[in-house]
């Protein structure tokens, strides 16, 4: 199904900005058992709505097969990183919004329970929502209980009647995924009490496009968002932005507090000015991204290829959803790359979709003398250099960044 209409504005004002080809689900790794299946794939394409600068994908997928019926495989707590980023979330949000003690938390999106948890540990009473029953069974293991369904009315309504309104309502990396935005932010206005807060992180669009990573863009990223769609999607529920600020995680987020009927801040003028002109909202900055792109695609193949002929073994590392879209656009399946290697135990064993690539441990470094490693998780780059250069000192490292 096409989208015809921006999600954020509903205007058919829209056009075509970025087109990376077909792709599957980049956050769903394949059992053995699946091995031999055919992947769907889908065009991955986004729009930008020239009424309100938002980014959208243009092509909508069904979210019960990306998340549901699927081995979703992502946990926010996969690696130290990541713990650590969460652990000081926590304490950083009930400071910036002095929460009392026992407050009751909602975190929409909670997955594995991690953040959940960390609140938890801080004195609060955080109650999960996720559409995974599989991360809603890792999540119990942390003691937080999970209303299991995607956050619409329906989960919205479950939640009022069992706990009622929320101090605080946590949604990270999550509404950025929602086929429906508006309704996902009416929800959350919903279970949120007069004076509560809500707070979320998501990927941020200028980041991205000012670091040329097109592999943010994935099926289950529906929309990319900046500070001037963000306002427009949330003054329409009638939620300012008191607090704005851009955080080093996916390689630049936005984190953002909002309130109802509140003042909204400083912080946020300055950088929808910023944004206004940075050419983020004019279709002509995405043809000379996509040229860029593509040339950096072209001159990254001719090396890879080079390096096939004389059979050297190369290794990706970090089987995440954004090396996914990399894989997927660079057309780098198993005939190319001999194994993606990750750390978590939810994703050893299984392939990536659509490439075929066998996804193991870090410790595949040890059996090449000679051996060529491309990080496809390239925000954690400075931590796993080191430990990757302990397994093997041999180890030598391309990317399409760093052209000999
Ligand atoms: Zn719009």
């Amino acid at each position: 199904m096409i989208r015809d209409n921006c999600l954020v504005c509903d205007s058919k004002n829209i056009e075509e900005i970025i087109d990376l080809g077909s792709h599957p689900f980049a956050d769903t790794f394949i059992p053995e058992s699946k091995k031999d299946m055919a992947d769907m794939v889908f065009p991955l394409v986004c729009t930008l709505c020239n009424e309100c600068g938002h980014v959208q994908t243009k092509y909508s997928t069904d979210p019960n097969a990306r998340y549901s019926q699927t081995d979703y495989s992502y946990t926010s707590s996969n690696s130290s990183f990541s713990r650590n980023h969460w652990d000081s979330y926590a304490e950083e949000i009930s400071e910036e919004i002095n929460l009392p003690n026992g407050s009751l938390i909602a975190e929409i999106g909670s997955n594995d329970g991690y953040l959940s948890e960390q609140f938890n540990k801080l004195g609060y009473n955080s109650v999960g929502v996720d559409p995974s029953p599989y991360m809603a069974e890792l999540a119990k293991v942390r003691g937080i209980n999970t209303i299991i369904g995607l956050f619409e009315k329906e989960t919205s309504e479950k939640f009022l009647n069992k706990y009622g309104q929320a101090k605080l309502v946590v949604a990270n990396n999550v509404f950025n995924h929602s086929d429906n935005p508006r309704d996902f932010v009416k929800a959350v206005t919903k279970i949120l009490s007069d004076k509560g807060y809500f707070v979320f992180e998501q990927p941020y669009w200028l980041t991205s496009i000012k670091t040329e990573k097109f592999d943010q863009i994935y099926h289950e990223h529906v929309s990319y968002f900046t500070v001037k769609s963000v306002k427009k999607l949330l003054s329409d529920a009638g939620l300012s932005i008191i607090y704005v600020n851009i955080v080093n995680y996916h390689g630049g987020s936005l984190r953002i507090i909002a309130q109802k009927n509140s003042k909204s801040s400083e912080a946020e003028k300055r950088i929808l000015e910023e944004e206004e002109q940075s050419g983020i909202f004019d279709s002509e900055t995405y043809k000379k991204f996509m040229q860029k792109i593509c040339n950096q695609r072209n001159i990254f193949l001719e090396r890879v290829y080079k390096l096939k002929q004389k059979n050297k073994p190369i290794v990706a590392v970090g089987a995440a959803a954004k090396g996914n879209t990399f894989l997927n656009f660079y057309n780098l399946n198993k005939t190319v790359i001999d194994y993606v290697t990750d750390s978590s135990p939810h994703k050893i064993g299984k392939y990536t979709p659509a490439t075929r690539i066998p996804i193991v441990g870090d410790e595949i470094f040890k059996k090449y003398s000679e051996v060529y490693a491309l990080i496809l998780s390239w925000n954690l780059k400075d931590q796993l250099l080191p430990i990757l250069s302990k397994i093997n000192p041999n180890i030598q490292f391309i990317s399409p960044e760093e052209i000999p």
